[in-house]
């Protein structure tokens, strides 16, 4: 049982560490082309990241997804990973990463006790993968998706965001990929995270049942017993014939919030109550001034679920969240 409790009666029992809001890829649909990044300064320490970590596991928080920007560029993240697992109370320590650098941290992470890994993915070809991440190369990323396969975690999961006119084309080819290899696949709708010069994010919206519906035309999906045990959005099908999952998050067109189990912690610190609100705690200052004071962190956090919003209300046409995802903790 959880002590994080809100006014809704939502048990949070999800923290999503954001390690570095640094990356190196740089998404349309993620990151402007010009970013700034934090100041050393301002980026918590592994020690205090390992130490807020701690806090919300003896409060009853089960899992902890490290994520960025690029959580494998931030260096120690092994030691992280490490410390955290180790931490009395945790079930499960989770990462979604972008798989570049996956060819050489994949064995590494097992052996820190990383379990499960969301591999970001969006297209398979390699000049529309280029253009995507402005630079990245697929290859990368599949010779890392192979590397992860024989490393030895339980679980792998594919992550796409389709845009419509970009890679729409290429719903069919990224669920087959994953059958082939059994992973499982999740499907993502664009959120209106950040101000982006690429493309109109409300041209480019495309919803979980339009996926759905083009994906229903070739392979055979049938409901699944599937249920996250940590109560995640997704909600979750089966290919019919193979091991793969198939999940929808949809935060556009299917409110989930009424279920929400999670908060965000940010690199600076900022302990974010909602992807969609900008109601947050700076925890920073907190250990900074409080250095390894656990009981005066862990009551501000008891006290500051009492500002976890109802919702999120998201719109394409109105970006009024101006901080980019890799600088929220996706
Ligand atoms: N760099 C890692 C990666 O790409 O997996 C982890 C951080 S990234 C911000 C986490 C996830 O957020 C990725 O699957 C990415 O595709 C997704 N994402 C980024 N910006 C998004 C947006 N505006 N709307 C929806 N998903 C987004
Ligand atoms: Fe980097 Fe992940 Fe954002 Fe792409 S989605 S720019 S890989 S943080």
């Amino acid at each position: 049982m959880s002590e994080l409790i809100d006014r809704f009666d939502r048990q949070v029992r999800y923290l999503r560490l954001s390690v570095t809001d640094r990356c190196n890829l740089r998404c349309t649909y993620c990151m402007a082309e010009d970013m700034t990044f934090l100041p050393k300064s301002k980026v918590l320490s592994l020690e205090e990241m390992a130490l807020i970590a701690r806090a919300f596991v003896e409060l009853g928080v089960e899992k902890v997804r490290l994520t960025g920007g690029e959580p494998l560029v931030r260096h120690g993240i092994i030691e992280l990973a490490e410390q955290i697992r180790a931490i009395d109370g945790l079930r499960e320590l989770v990462m979604t990463t972008n798989g570049v650098l996956l060819d050489k941290f994949s064995k590494p992470l097992v052996e820190a006790g990383v379990s499960r890994l969301n591999i970001s993915i969006d297209s398979l070809q390699p000049a529309r993968f280029k253009e995507l991440t402005r630079f990245g190369e697929v290859e990368d990323v599949l010779r890392g998706i192979d590397a992860a396969r024989k490393a030895g975690f339980d679980k792998i999961k594919l992550n796409a965001v389709i845009l419509q006119g970009i890679n729409d084309d290429e719903v069919l080819d990224l669920t087959q990929f994953a059958v082939d290899h059994g992973l499982d696949i999740s499907f993502i709708e664009e959120m209106p995270l950040g101000e982006i010069d690429s493309h109109n994010r409300n041209a480019t919206q495309l919803s979980s049942q339009q996926i759905h519906t083009m994906l229903e035309q070739t392979f055979d999906i049938r409901p699944s017993g599937f249920v996250d045990p940590a109560g995640g959005p997704s909600r979750y099908q089966q290919i019919a014939g193979s091991d793969t999952k198939l999940g929808f998050i949809s935060p556009m067109s299917n409110n989930f919030c009424a279920t929400c189990n999670r908060v965000r912690l940010t690199v600076e610190g900022r302990l974010l109550l909602c992807l969609g609100n900008e109601h947050s705690l700076d925890l920073r200052e907190i250990v900074r001034e409080y250095p390894n004071d656990l009981p005066r962190l862990k009551a501000a956090i008891v006290e500051s679920m009492q500002r976890k919003p109802e919702r999120h209300h998201f719109d394409p046409n109105d970006i009024t969240i101006t901080r980019h995802m890799s600088a929220t903790g996706g």
